[in-house]
């Protein structure tokens, strides 16, 4: 079957191949699954790979099939597979596996400790950029019918699934947290999913992001009912006066230096989640004493998120399932670039690296069951 794989450490090196079919009977104990992969969307972690910035072959092998944003259709399922996992079933796999950590051991390897992670279609493990793939139940969870045409975009939303989700757990230290704002940094596809997580939790929402109108984000803001703010419009300090205080700001620029006018910006009581993988070496100048005290005598939190717990794949199902209710059709809005086939991986890159309008470029890798062909 054919694959989208790179030479991890050669930059663009993208390239379709021939790999071999996986068996449900390649997971032990019964409990491989195999799927029919539909749609693979890419982000920049994928741009990152195929720029050698980034990722790592399986170990012996020279290439790493990537993809890590899954959606797929059940074939096969192992004997001791849970009957919530059926030939048909929509499924979306997590990405990171358990190394040696205690977190691993207890399904919790987003929190892993080691050096080394296990990420599928990143780092040491093949992705989904192919025609199927085999994987234990564990790491597979079902959706429902009814989101078929977006369900693609589950992975991103469990990126701001599981930093929202956290907030809340965090706080509840504060035993009577009653969040009412919150301003979300960043409008590309994790910020408009943090966006539309922080509406579904009932908060006030504000956006802040580079781009100025017309700008179809923007709109997509206000069709949640949120502010849009551009950051060539007004400061942060700005924004907070008129709208805040924020009770809950998370951050997905890609911008390091904006974390600390946001750590100025925190309400009191208030959490600042960082969900920005920053690869650079940007240096900034801050107002270190303001920043600190502010932090000292409001009881803030910083704290940062990668990844996504079990809870947040499920928690980010019932979130699309109430997107769809509440606010339908705006999720398919975010799905403005598709590309036809695996074949097409040179087209995929471009879009990823030149389309500063796409929100989420996605690979149509083989067409939805339902359609009867
Ligand atoms: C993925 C995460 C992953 C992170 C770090 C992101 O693009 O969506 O699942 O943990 O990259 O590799
Ligand atoms: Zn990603």
């Amino acid at each position: 079957m054919r694959a989208i794989a790179v030479h991890p450490g050669t930059p663009n090196s993208i390239h379709l191949r021939e790999i071999a079919e996986p068996n449900v009977t390649d997971i032990s104990g019964g409990r491989g699954v195999k799927i029919r992969v539909l749609r693979v969307g890419v982000d920049g972690t994928d741009k990152e790979i195929n720029a050698a910035e980034y990722g790592a072959a399986p170990l012996g092998e020279d290439f790493l099939v990537t993809g890590h944003e899954s959606f797929g259709q059940v074939v096969e399922v192992g004997p001791n597979v849970p009957s919530t996992i059926r030939p048909g079933t929509y499924v979306v796999a997590s990405v990171r596996r358990p190394g040696s950590s205690i977190y691993g051991k207890i399904g919790l390897q987003d929190f892993t400790t080691d050096d080394v992670y296990y990420e599928r279609g990143i780092n040491l493990l093949h992705g989904y950029l192919t025609e199927y793939y085999v994987e234990d139940h564990r790491y597979v969870f079902p959706l429902p019918a009814t989101l078929a045409d977006v369900g693609v975009l589950l992975e991103p939303t469990t990126v701001a699934e599981k930093g929202i989700n956290h907030a809340f757990e965090i706080q509840r230290r504060l035993r009577v947290w009653e969040p009412r704002s919150a301003c979300i940094l960043g409008s590309g596809t994790v910020g408009l999913l943090s966006a539309l997580v922080a509406r579904l939790r009932g908060l006030e929402l504000t956006v802040y992001s580079l781009p100025q109108r017309p700008y179809r984000n923007a709109d997509l803001i206000e069709q949640l009912g949120g502010t849009y703010v551009s950051s060539q419009d007004a400061s942060l300090a700005e924004v907070s006066a008129e709208r805040g205080p924020f009770d809950l700001m998370l951050d997905a620029t890609g911008f390091s230096p904006i974390v600390w006018e946001a750590a100025e910006a925190l309400g009191k009581n208030g959490v600042l989640v960082l969900a920005s993988i920053t690869g650079g070496n940007r240096r900034a100048e801050i107002n270190s004493d303001r920043i600190n005290q502010g932090f000292v005598l409001g009881n803030k939190v910083m704290v940062g998120t990668v990844n996504a717990s079990p809870a947040d794949f499920r928690s980010g199902v019932d979130d699309l399932i109430k997107a769809e209710a509440l606010y339908p059709g705006w999720l398919s809005q975010l799905l403005t670039t598709p590309i036809q086939g695996l074949e097409n991986y040179d087209q995929m890159i471009r879009e990823l690296t030149d389309n500063h309008d796409a929100i989420k470029v996605y690979v149509e890798v083989a067409s939805n069951g339902r359609n009867g062909n």
